[in-house]
């Protein structure tokens, strides 16, 4: 069990917050895609604690360490995340999970994550491990505008004038706007819809999905049973 630092807290939307945390000193090595076991303390049966997971949203090389948190209702370890404060301290566990890359990167790859589900896929492309020599996807399925993650991964965001530079040349880093409330140009549609009209070599391609449950089902039912995709080229992280 480690002691971790909060250095910075910030919202990314109205309801999910950014955490940035010091390593503590001799922490161990991660690799992208891994996540950490916080511990929520006294908020389980009988004032026990509890624990939560939280996918690391920064890649391996960075200083710090970045959690994308959604603040659900009632709920007791987001509410605790949400209550620290910048110099606060808290007790996790770390590194877990084996959802990190795992295929030979001459092939195509499609990343789907939903919500904060884009957390993992994050620290995915921005990690040195990254080098793909074949065509990629990204994709971030979230309800409206007020929704969106990370807008500077997304060429159509045009946020600083470049796109991030994992994208560059690659047609299919998108948002999917389930409801869009304004007059968004992008896809309209939830990841499923956008992936049913997508020209791909889905045979050939890995898929990294993150999400609810739900999406998940439903995009392995997809590349499964229409597309045919081989269940070793699915590789998934479950939220909820
Ligand atoms: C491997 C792993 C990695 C995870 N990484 C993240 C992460 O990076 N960021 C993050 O916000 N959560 C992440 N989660 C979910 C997280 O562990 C908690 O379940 C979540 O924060 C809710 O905890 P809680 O105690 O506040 O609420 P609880 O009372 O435990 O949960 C209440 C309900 O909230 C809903 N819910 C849970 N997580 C989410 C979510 N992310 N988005 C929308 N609805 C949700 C579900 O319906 C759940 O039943 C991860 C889960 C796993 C298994």
């Amino acid at each position: 069990m480690q002691n971790w630092k909060v250095l910075s807290k910030n919202a990314l939307t109205h309801d999910v917050f950014e955490l940035k945390l010091e390593r503590p000193a001799g922490s161990l090595p991660f690799r992208a895609g891994q996540y950490m076991s916080i511990v929520i303390p006294g908020a389980g049966p009988g004032g026990r604690n509890l624990r939560r997971a939280y996918s690391i949203a920064s890649p391996p090389e960075s200083a710090e360490i970045e959690l994308c948190v959604k603040l659900v209702d009632s709920g007791p370890g987001t509410h605790y995340l949400n209550s620290l404060k910048v110099g606060d301290r808290f007790q996790a566990q770390f590194p877990f999970g084996d959802f990190c890359l795992a295929h030979d990167q001459s092939h195509p790859a499609l990343f789907i994550g939903t919500g904060t589900g884009i957390a993992p896929l994050r620290a995915m492309v921005l990690a040195k491990e990254w080098q793909p020599k074949a065509p990629m996807g990204f994709l971030l399925g979230v309800r409206t505008e007020e929704d969106i993650l990370y807008p500077e991964l997304f060429p159509e965001m045009k946020i600083s004038g470049r796109a991030a530079a994992f994208s560059e040349g690659h047609q299919h880093v998108k948002i999917c706007l389930s409801r869009p409330k304004g007059e968004w140009r992008g896809f309209r549609g939830r990841v499923t819809d956008y992936l049913r009209a997508l020209d791909w070599d889905f045979a050939r391609s890995n898929y990294y999905l993150c999400g609810s449950g739900a999406m998940l089902a439903e995009v392995k039912d997809f590349l499964k049973n229409t597309k045919g995709v081989a269940k070793s080229h699915i590789h998934a992280e479950k939220y909820f």
